[in-house]
């Protein structure tokens, strides 16, 4: 069984299989550990593995990368990308930093390297509030989403200007979408992810990362939830609460980046390590110091 092959072969390579909440329910059965981007960032700065099988999109294998150099870091399926992440480079950042001195740049984790690395700090959508408070008497600038931009700007009243990105999964989301599940799911719970447009946040019951998501449901008294993030997390929210119910806010929620890695391809890039991922030195190096403040400050 491909299952009890790549248990085998894990152990054979010395490695450790992380899976964004994100990817398909088999992919997350077979991972090691399971979880959002600051628990995984965390899981890759402290293994003492030698080698990473990350399956998610790359931005997450190169952060898992920045955060263990040593670490051989392996990303199974290579085009798996973050449309959102592409939303800014290197060079449009740099003419703005040029432009605007004055601001700290606040880089979300979902970005690239290059961008990281001339950005001030990193933070995740768990610790995202924490550190905005910490700048909170300094100009910034929030990188690339708008969206959790915008309601960290306005919960916090913050100088703060805004990066035009988004996540297409969360920023689909709308008003109609929230009095269709309200009407239909009367008594649920509406949690919602801050990658999602700030008006359909502000009906929400709950905004939490997906692990906050997670933990607020499982915590909960209440039986019945509309979820408002990429339907991957139906799974941990099903498996850890079999007594309750979750609807998907929208069936438009599916990251297909997420879900290209299969099973086969995590064997595949256990058994030929593939498809590895190299940063230049200089690159990392920056790019860890922001990563690094993230963690000391969440
Ligand atoms: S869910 Fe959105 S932010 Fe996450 S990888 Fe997919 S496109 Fe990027």
């Amino acid at each position: 069984m491909l299952t009890e092959k790549i248990k085998a072969l894990k152990i054979e390579k010395d490695a450790v299989i992380l899976a964004h909440y994100y990817q398909t329910g088999d992919v997350q059965d077979i991972a090691d550990y399971v979880g959002d981007s600051l628990e995984l960032s965390r899981i890759a700065a402290a293994t003492d593995k030698k080698m990473i099988v990350f399956c998610g999109v790359n931005f997450m294998a190169e952060t898992a990368k920045i955060l263990s150099p040593d670490k051989k870091v392996l990303l199974p399926v290579e085009k798996a990308g973050c449309p959102m992440a592409m939303m800014i480079n290197k060079k449009r950042l740099e003419d703005y930093r040029r432009a605007n001195p004055e601001r700290i740049v606040v880089c979300y984790v979902n970005s690239y390297a290059e961008v990281k690395a001339l950005s001030d700090v990193c933070v995740t959508s768990s610790n995202a509030e924490k550190i905005v408070k910490h700048f909170r008497d300094k100009k910034m600038l929030y990188i690339p989403d708008k969206n959790l931009g915008s309601y960290v700007k306005k919960k916090y009243n913050l100088d703060m200007e805004l990066w035009p990105g988004y996540c297409h999964v969360h920023n689909n989301l709308n008003l109609a979408d929230v009095e269709k599940a309200r009407e239909e799911h009367p008594d649920a719970l509406f949690l919602v992810h801050p990658e999602a447009p700030l008006a359909v946040i502000e009906q929400a019951d709950f905004v939490g990362s997906t692990k906050g998501i997670i933990e607020y449901a499982s915590a909960s008294d209440k039986k019945r939830f509309i979820i408002g993030t990429e339907q991957g997390i139906l799974h941990p929210l099903k498996k850890n609460n079999p007594d309750k119910e979750f609807f998907p806010l929208s069936t438009r929620m599916t990251c297909y980046n997420m879900k290209y890695t299969t099973l086969e391809d995590v064997y595949n890039a256990l058994l030929n390590e593939t498809h590895e991922i190299t940063i230049d030195p200089e690159i990392q190096k920056a790019a860890k110091k922001s990563l690094d403040l993230m963690l000391e400050l969440s």
